[in-house]
């Protein structure tokens, strides 16, 4: 990838975030949604790290996490959580935990294991349910 290519990248990511919208505007019911991230890197220097997300109804519909691996060819673009929290909300589901993983197709990359746990708070008024 070259350095223009990266910067149209960015440039199409930001666009991305500005259309998926607002979580209040996509989905009302929702108040918050928290994601923690278990990022678990084996190789020659094992890597553990934790990270949390944190999404209010203000912030962006836009669920994605960036790839543990720099240099990764497979998922320049990070994971998509959007599918799991959309179905999430669907069904009314508070928490749900899952797993990524990355090949770590790279020079310097390794195999990365993702373990995710998804905590959906909703908001007190009834959803419209098939309306
Ligand atoms: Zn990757």
């Amino acid at each position: 990838m070259t350095y223009r290519e990266k910067c149209d990248a960015k440039l199409e990511r930001v666009q991305e975030r500005q259309d998926a919208g607002l979580i209040s505007q996509r989905f009302p019911e929702v108040s918050s949604i928290v994601v923690d991230m278990e990022h678990n890197r084996k190789g020659i220097s094992t890597v553990h790290l934790l990270r949390t997300l944190t999404f209010s109804s203000g912030s962006h519909a836009y669920f994605r996490v960036e790839c543990l691996n720099r240099d990764c060819k497979d998922c320049t673009d990070g994971f998509h959580l959007d599918q799991v929290v959309a179905a999430m909300i669907r069904n009314r589901t508070s928490s749900k935990e899952g797993e990524l993983n990355c090949e770590g197709n790279g020079i310097t990359s390794r195999s990365v294991n993702i373990s995710y746990k998804v905590t959906i708070q909703y908001n007190e008024f009834p959803a419209a349910v098939g309306a």
